[in-house]
């Protein structure tokens, strides 16, 4: 199917079983079609109802999206204050930070969050977002379009929400300006509800109680009186949004198998544009395509005082143990599986040449190394997601816990991975938390990507709960212990 011509049909599969909607052109973004042709046939199949749901949101964000009359009289609303939502049309802006793992996740999440709740999805994806995805939306375009320099729209002053803003949910709360009684009214100071609000829920600890109230269902009811929402988490809260009441039985409904979220929101929403594809497909060609097995290996070092060494010795021991490749040459010569490493760092993928080069017939190959994590580099932003996607096409996988770039890769190819625990990214020292007995590595429980920092606190019972025995399809992550995920 890799090599399939564009003049033919555009088939179900190619359409992954009407989960792609079939109003977009060919040549415009062929990662679109031929995504399927190089990944597994996988047993998931995307549900009617959620089939139905995409359909509906196309729709939507036709309607209302940006150059319609509705988003240009919503946007005229939002900056003279009113907060009265028009021609049905309500908006949820996501704002981008962090690295393009956290991205997609956090896109997906808000993605999800605005199919639930009707609203128009807007991306403010920094600057290379169109360099790196095409439209998921036939008609119509994602991407936030930038007020001018002139103008003083809230949509113009997105990226200085550091939490800090007196119109996060958060502030509102606890300032009272919206309360919301225990029987789950709410009420605003205001004569109207305000044009729009801010949400605050951003990982490494800094979202506080209040703002976590966004998981509760009265104070859903509140968020759905205001035209405009602006969003900022660099999180997959999805785990969070299946707790939230309101929410639970229609994500049921769309995902009858709780453990595909991200492998069909993800096939759905990401379509690599034809330069980055362009490079992938070019990659894959020349290294792995001749082998019987690609095994992929995601190393991803967060503390810079961690010896690269023990970094090595752990994924060594990961893949001995669990025999994931030959540990001598074979009698009739070398296995037919191809290495494809990826890391900042060249040095990891030296020693693994060295160690496996001549047992495996495919040969260890490393895309890229690109010695640190650049910001707004549209060039690095593309070799990331080229490695993603790389990534997403091998047939087994070990990668770093923590990393929502593995968890990417692992989501797009329905693959449970070996993980490898790390220190959290904030910790002072690798070692920290890190058990010594842990096992190199652990078999993830499902494809699903880790929720880091979900709420635990459980609206109705007003206390916290533990998150592990709330319901059979969310459990603890093998690599973030305080993190949940869908099973
Ligand atoms: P996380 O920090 O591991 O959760 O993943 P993110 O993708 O959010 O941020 C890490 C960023 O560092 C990536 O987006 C890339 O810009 C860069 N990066 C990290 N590891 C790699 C790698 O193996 N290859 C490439 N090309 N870039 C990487």
């Amino acid at each position: 199917a890799a090599d399939w011509d564009p003049r033919s049909n555009i088939t179900a599969d190619h359409l992954l079983d009407g989960l792609l909607t079939a109003d977009f052109t060919y040549g415009s973004c062929r990662s679109r079609y031929q995504f399927a042709g190089y990944h597994w046939e996988s047993s998931h199949k995307p549900s009617p109802c959620l089939i139905a749901k995409l359909r509906k949101q196309e729709a939507l964000q036709k309607r209302c999206g940006p150059g319609t009359a509705a988003y240009e009289k919503a946007v005229r609303r939002l900056d003279s204050g009113e907060g009265v939502v028009d021609d049905g049309c309500r908006y949820l802006v996501y704002i981008s930070y962090r690295g393009l793992g956290n991205r997609m996740l956090a896109i997906t999440s808000s993605f999800l969050y605005a199919v639930l709740t009707e609203r128009v999805l807007l991306v403010d994806g920094g600057k290379d977002a169109a360099d790196l995805f095409c439209e998921p939306f036939p008609g119509t375009t994602w991407l936030l379009p930038r007020p001018g320099w002139f103008s003083f729209s809230p949509l113009r002053r997105l990226q200085g929400y550091l939490g800090g803003s007196k119109e996060s949910l958060g502030n509102m709360l606890q300032s009272g300006a919206v309360t919301v009684s225990a029987g789950g009214n709410v009420s605003w100071s205001a004569p109207r509800p305000p044009p729009y609000l801010y949400l605050h829920l951003s990982g490494g600890g800094s979202y506080g109680f209040h703002d976590k109230l966004f998981f509760c269902g009265a104070h859903q009811r509140l968020l759905g009186e205001v035209p405009w929402l602006f969003m900022w988490t660099d999180n997959y809260i999805v785990p969070g949004l299946f707790l939230t009441p309101p929410f639970t039985g229609e994500l049921e409904a769309m995902f009858p198998e709780k453990d595909a979220v991200f492998y069909h929101l993800g096939r759905y929403l990401f379509h690599p544009t034809n330069a980055v594809w362009h490079a992938v497909t070019r990659y894959y060609r020349s290294n792995l395509a001749g082998a019987a097995q690609r095994v992929g290996l995601q190393i991803r070092v967060f503390q810079k005082n961690q010896p690269p060494q023990a970094v090595l010795d752990q994924l060594l021991s990961c893949v001995r143990g669990e025999r994931l490749l030959p540990e001598t040459t074979a009698a009739n010569g070398t296995s037919s599986q191809a290495v494809l490493v990826t890391s900042l760092s060249s040095w990891y993928y030296e020693r693994i040449r060295d160690e496996y080069g001549g047992r495996v017939a495919g040969g260890v190959h490393q895309p890229s190394h690109e010695g640190r994590q650049r910001w707004r580099d549209a060039a690095h932003d593309m070799r990331a997601l080229s490695e993603m996607y790389l990534l997403s096409m091998c047939d087994v996988l070990v990668t770093s816990g923590y990393s929502t770039f593995g968890y990417v890769a692992q989501g797009l190819a329905g693959l449970r991975p070996w993980v490898m625990p790390r220190a959290p990214m904030w910790a002072d020292d690798w070692r920290e938390g890190l058990d010594p007995q842990e096992p190199p590595c652990q078999r993830a429980a499902s494809v699903e990507p880790c929720f880091h920092s979900p709420s635990a606190y459980d609206c109705a019972a007003g206390r916290d709960v533990d998150l592990d025995k709330v319901t059979p399809y969310i459990r603890r992550c093998v690599d973030v212990k305080c993190g949940i995920k869908l099973v």
